[in-house]
């Protein structure tokens, strides 16, 4: 999985929750094809209070749209997988409707395993 992150939020961070997600979608959907897990390319962007994603059914591309001050990573999760079953073929048809109560993806509340922190900024010095 490669990510091209383009926001303030820290690479490592984002990555540690789509990982944690997509290990435990593999635990209920079996693996990801091969080629899908090799060139998984996950674009991250950012806009003011917006949280969104599309990817390419049966493809190995996922876009997301995440807000720049305030991260649900609960939602972040769930977001990624409705997007790993997108990859899988899935359509809306036959997938479960968003929830914002669902309790599966407690586990990225725990921000020790799973914080989500802002890169430090440089700052320039004009001296
Ligand atoms: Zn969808």
């Amino acid at each position: 999985m490669k990510i091209q992150n383009k926001t303030a939020w820290l690479t490592r961070d984002l990555k540690r929750i789509c990982c944690e997600v997509l290990r435990r979608n593999e635990k209920i959907e079996g693996k990801l094809g091969q080629y899908q897990k090799t060139n998984l390319f996950v674009v991250v962007v950012s806009a003011y209070n917006h949280l969104n994603a599309i990817a390419l059914i049966n493809g190995a591309w996922i876009k997301f749209i995440i807000p720049k001050d305030e991260v649900s990573k609960l939602a972040l999760a769930q977001m990624f997988e409705h997007e790993l079953q997108h990859l899988r073929g899935y359509r809306h048809e036959s997938m479960l409707d968003w929830d914002l109560n669902n309790t599966g993806y407690q586990w990225a509340a725990d921000n020790n395993k799973f914080p989500l922190r802002k890169q430090e900024r440089r700052s320039k010095c004009l001296v």
